[in-house]
């Protein structure tokens, strides 16, 4: 570093890249400079926090240290460039006005959950915010939601309605003070107002009131959160949830409940340090934890699972609601039958027949964005819906120039742009079943492009030719389509995560439910040797006919009733499966196999761990996708190992006949769901480390990439991880994007942006 001496001041010109606006760093550079002693300026343009800064050298190599180790709470410092100038003639450290560069792009902040501080001037009497419902500050509150447009100011927000009063503005106006240029600050005189929506309306304070009223006695009632409407009731009442699933058609899939704090969290659940720091942490996710045997929760929550997912109030409205001795709340995402989140306030109408009352305000949100999901796995974090709090932070991908869209898979649909070293992975838009979801992809598609000034030149895409998201790349119009072979891009998503050497291959290992193979099968249980290059298909399971694809998929008992067939075992009354189903049934579905008809072949995970919840009785037909695999691992957690099951290892095929066949002998012996769920989770987890040792005897391989749906799974996660590292192999699983297909656009992307540079 060298600097243009004038006795010992020097002058330096420092940029910093990065999450660096709307989250308070000027006026942190401002106190920082003045605490050295330093004078200068420090400015926004579209893409970099730049500082000019004059005095002694030791002062200015401090200065520029603390810039990264110091930062914001919600401030990641990419990049600090910094070089010689010419000493600034000032006496003074001022920030000057936000420079706009046309085209240009900085990094969007997730919203995040209200600060502490700012929760205790809500509950302060004395602060002129107490009770406010959109209490903020630099720290914290809503960012992607309420962000119209770039450079990240109040007019681009959809606070823009709202004028500040004379003392927020002075407070905005401030640097030394905790709401200097926090965009969406506003007090009791100028902010937003909170209405409720029931027989009658009501504003303001007394809407809680009457929500909270609404809640104690039943009551559905739809709330306006960050990213769109909740439907909230009480999670202790069996009858206001029962009600809640009926309106949703939703028989069976746990739903997640919110607390006021981590107090009351432990009250439900078993909390480990880790799980704690991640129910605090600012993005504020829903984190599936071990629930208490015996809490106040109903048993409708979550039935038959062990689990809950539970998330602490990240709103003021929400603090506002859980106040006291409020019971926990289920918080569920506003919306019917596999449609999108409802965000719009005119879309409000559709609310009524999912609630008895409306929590709403006049903030409109831009941007629709669920709440997140994860799960510690061991000291792993593994997401399972990556939305708000972690969208839209980008991931690193260096070299990255020619801008790329990846457009994900069918189901958790998620999509990315690559441009300039980073891929934009969106929150999680939904399964592209229906319309409503399309247009949600296309807009939030539009509105990425929008906010990094990206035009794609290339668009990736699933192989697979009925893909709605495939479907909409091969017509957008914006470019030449990349097809990307489903697993592929898996195994390249946990490449991409952990910045590997994009043209070094791995072992992936890709379990999951369904994806479209080359030779036109489903595949689902793939070991890959994997680069952005290629891949080489070195093991799967082996192929089992899938009978009448969806029939199969909501009935685990078809599927096992197939795989029976494959290993040669007679359908015996008395096995689970083979009972599930009418003798007219069971015909009709022996002579699809045996003539093949309608069948097709899938070397599918997902659906062998639904066929052996059905042998061994846990489950017949699903209302939840992954239900059975999901029971499976829950049964298995309570269990001891019997005699070992053994795939069979013959080529590049992995026989699950050996397995099921021996399952159907442990049925017949009586021996316990448990321990039979448990055994086979052993001989899977066998299985893995046998294949990739394998592969290692071949090739100097050493690095195993675990992903796919089934890797949710944390019994057999950390089985593998276990059994892997003990046989020497180092171990990537997923930590910023799902292993399921909602981490698929970030693989597609990677080999895409590899593949396609000029
Ligand atoms: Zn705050
Ligand atoms: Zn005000
Ligand atoms: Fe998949």
């Amino acid at each position: 570093m060298t600097s243009v001496m004038t006795g010992d001041h020097v002058g330096e010109h420092i940029t910093v890249a990065g999450v660096v606006q709307g989250v308070g760093f000027r006026p942190f550079v401002y106190r920082l400079a003045r605490e050295h002693g330093l004078v200068g300026h420090v400015g926004n343009d579209s893409t970099r926090v730049f500082i000019e800064v004059s005095g002694p050298t030791d002062q200015i190599e401090v200065f520029a240290r603390r810039l990264v180790d110091d930062a914001p709470p919600l401030a990641i410092v990419e990049q600090v460039t910094r070089e010689a100038t010419a000493v600034t003639v000032t006496d003074e450290f001022v920030i000057v006005e936000s420079r706009t560069i046309p085209g240009a792009r900085t990094l969007v902040a997730p919203d995040t959950a209200v600060c502490d501080d700012c929760v205790a001037e809500l509950w302060d009497p004395a602060n002129r915010r107490h009770r406010h419902p959109f209490i903020t500050c630099t720290n914290c509150g809503p960012r992607f939601t309420i962000i119209t447009a770039l450079p990240y100011d109040r007019p681009n927000t959809t606070m823009s309605a709202f004028g500040m009063c004379r003392q927020c503005s002075s407070e905005y106006l401030d640097p030394s003070d905790r709401r200097y240029h926090a965009q969406p600050i506003s007090c009791h005189d100028c902010g937003p107002v909170l209405s409720y929506v029931g027989e009658h309306v009501v504003e303001g304070g007394a809407a809680i009131d009457l929500a909270r009223h609404a809640l104690r006695n039943d009551q559905n009632v739809a709330v306006k959160g960050l990213g769109g409407f909740h439907l909230a009731c009480d999670a202790t009442s069996d009858d206001a949830i029962a009600r809640l699933r009926s309106r949703k058609h939703r028989p069976d899939k746990p739903f997640a409940v919110m607390v006021r704090d981590l107090v009351q969290a432990e009250e439900l659940a078993l909390i480990s340090s880790g799980d704690a720091a991640l129910l605090e942490s600012p993005a504020r996710p829903v984190v599936l934890l071990p629930a208490r045997s015996s809490t106040t929760l109903s048993p409708l929550v979550a039935p038959g699972n062990p689990m809950v997912g539970i998330m602490l109030a990240y709103t003021p409205v929400q603090h506002l609601l859980l106040e006291g001795s409020m019971p926990p709340l289920v918080m569920t995402s506003a919306n019917v039958g596999g449609t999108p989140i409802i965000y719009r306030d005119a879309d409000v109408e559709k609310l009524h027949t999912l609630s008895d009352g409306l929590l709403t305000h006049d903030r409109p949100i831009h941007v629709p964005c669920d709440d997140s999901v994860v799960r510690l796995v061991g000291d792993r974090l593994l997401p399972i819906r990556r939305a708000r709090g972690y969208a839209p932070l980008p991931v690193a991908m260096p070299g990255a120039r020619r801008p790329v869209l990846a457009v994900g898979g069918e189901l958790k649909n998620t999509c990315c742009i690559v441009s300039g070293g980073h891929a934009w992975v969106s929150q999680h838009i939904g399964d592209m079943e229906n319309f409503e979801t399309l247009q949600a992809f296309e807009s939030t598609v539009e509105r990425f492009e929008a906010m990094y000034s990206v035009a794609p030149e290339v668009i990736a895409a699933d192989a697979h030719p009925g893909y709605l998201s495939s479907r909409w790349a091969r017509t957008s119009g914006r470019g030449p389509v990349f097809e990307v072979q489903h697993h592929h891009a898996h195994v390249a998503a946990v490449m991409a995560e952990h910045g590997l050497d994009p043209h070094e291959p791995v072992i992936g290992l890709a379990f999951d439910g369904t994806g479209y193979g080359t030779d036109g099968t489903i595949w689902g249980g793939e070991a890959l040797i994997a680069n952005v290059d290629g891949y080489e298909r070195v093991a799967h399971l082996s192929y089992v006919p899938l009978p009448g694809g969806d029939a199969a998929i909501r009935n685990p008992c078809r599927v096992a009733l197939a795989h029976l067939w494959s290993a040669g075992v007679d359908w015996q009354r008395g096995l689970a499966p083979v009972d599930a189903l009418d003798e007219i049934e069971r015909d009709l579905l022996h002579r699809q196999l045996t003539r093949d008809v309608a069948c097709v072949p899938t070397s599918s995970m997902g659906r062998l761990f639904d066929a052996v919840a059905s042998l061994i009785g846990l489950r017949q037909h699903i209302t939840y996708e992954a239900q059975a695999a999901i029971e499976l691992e829950i049964a298995a957690t309570t269990g001891t190992p019997l005699d070992p099951y053994r795939f069979g290892m013959c080529g590049v095929e992995l026989d699950p006949g050996p397995v099921v066949t021996a399952i159907v002998e442990d049925v017949r012996r009586g021996c316990s769901v448990a321990d039979m769920a448990l055994t086979f989770h052993l001989a899977l987890t066998a299985l893995v480390v046998a294949v990739a040792r394998r592969i290692r005897e071949t090739r100097p391989l050493a690095t195993v990439a675990l992903t796919g749906g089934v890797f949710q799974n944390s019994l057999l996660t950390m089985a593998c991880v276990d059994g892997l590292e003990a046989a020497g192999f180092h171990v990537l699983t997923h930590h910023l994007v799902p292993p399921n297909d909602g981490g698929l656009a970030l693989g597609q992307a990677y080999i895409a942006t590899h593949r396609t540079e000029r």
